[in-house]
């Protein structure tokens, strides 16, 4: 069964990164919850994709040149008034849930991976026992050999349009079996059945990410895909559960 991960708590459904779109993906018949992690200036890790809150919230700033404090006091739009939930507040939401974690290792303002962070997101999960519930996924290669030397828990590499373009679907397989790599995932624009049969043949797991139309969500069922993500996670069960039935 292809598995679906509700991207962000299901932004356009319940806005980006927010508690109400965490506490709905809780409860919700998904496999995965899609989120992404940045550290505090003073040692927290914040759930929030961008780097900065600049063009979700209304705040701007740098989450990793902020306090915690700071970063509480933003709103996220879109969100009934949400603000941004620490790693830690995330973990409690899904202590008693069925949806797995889906966690994404995002790197600075500046593109490269934020120094000595993975370690603190793993010992963190640990430590709640959501470590053996979480996949990893990052688009950085560095921050993808780091997830695998930190934790035995999969990882998947974030492949990009473009880098997939610049490199070929050979050379990212090749890449990726270099590097340790167990999983891929591509935009759901970029995926067909050659890569996905060749990804195959490499012996590596191969996913979709922002399948978000009803076309592209149904795209990713018909290639099989393991795994999509989708910024609309109640559209994409009603499709699952209409294929289920007519199958
Ligand atoms: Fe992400």
């Amino acid at each position: 069964m292809t598995r679906i991960a509700s991207h962000r708590g299901g932004t356009l459904e319940f806005g980006d990164s927010t508690p109400q779109g965490f506490s709905a993906t809780a409860r919700m018949n998904v496999e995965e919850v899609e989120f992404d992690v940045h550290p505090t200036s003073d040692g927290a890790i914040v759930v929030h994709h961008d780097a900065t809150l600049d063009a979700t919230t209304d705040t701007s700033g740098t989450i990793a040149q902020m306090p915690l404090a700071e970063i509480r006091g933003a709103t996220i739009r879109y969100s009934a008034g949400g603000h941004p939930l620490t790693l830690d507040e995330l973990c409690s939401i899904y202590v008693d849930s069925n949806v797995d974690f889906r966690c994404e290792i995002k790197p600075g303002v500046n593109g490269l991976p934020y120094e000595h962070f993975v370690d603190r997101v793993v010992a963190l999960l640990r430590q709640r026992n959501m470590l053996e519930r979480t996949t990893f996924s990052s688009f950085l290669i560095p921050s993808m050999d780091t997830l695998l030397q930190a934790s035995d828990r999969p990882s998947l590499w974030l492949v990009s349009p473009p880098v997939l373009r610049q490199l070929g679907q050979d050379a990212v397989v090749k890449l990726a079996v270099a590097h340790g790599i167990k999983e891929i995932g591509v935009h759901i624009d970029t995926a067909d059945a050659t890569l996905q049969s060749r990804v195959a043949a490499a012996g590596l797991d191969f996913g979709c990410w922002a399948a978000h139309s009803v076309w592209q969500i149904e795209k990713a069922f018909e290639l099989g895909v393991k795994v999509f993500t989708t910024d609309r996670p109640t559209l994409a069960m009603a499709i699952r559960e209409r294929r289920g039935a007519s199958a």
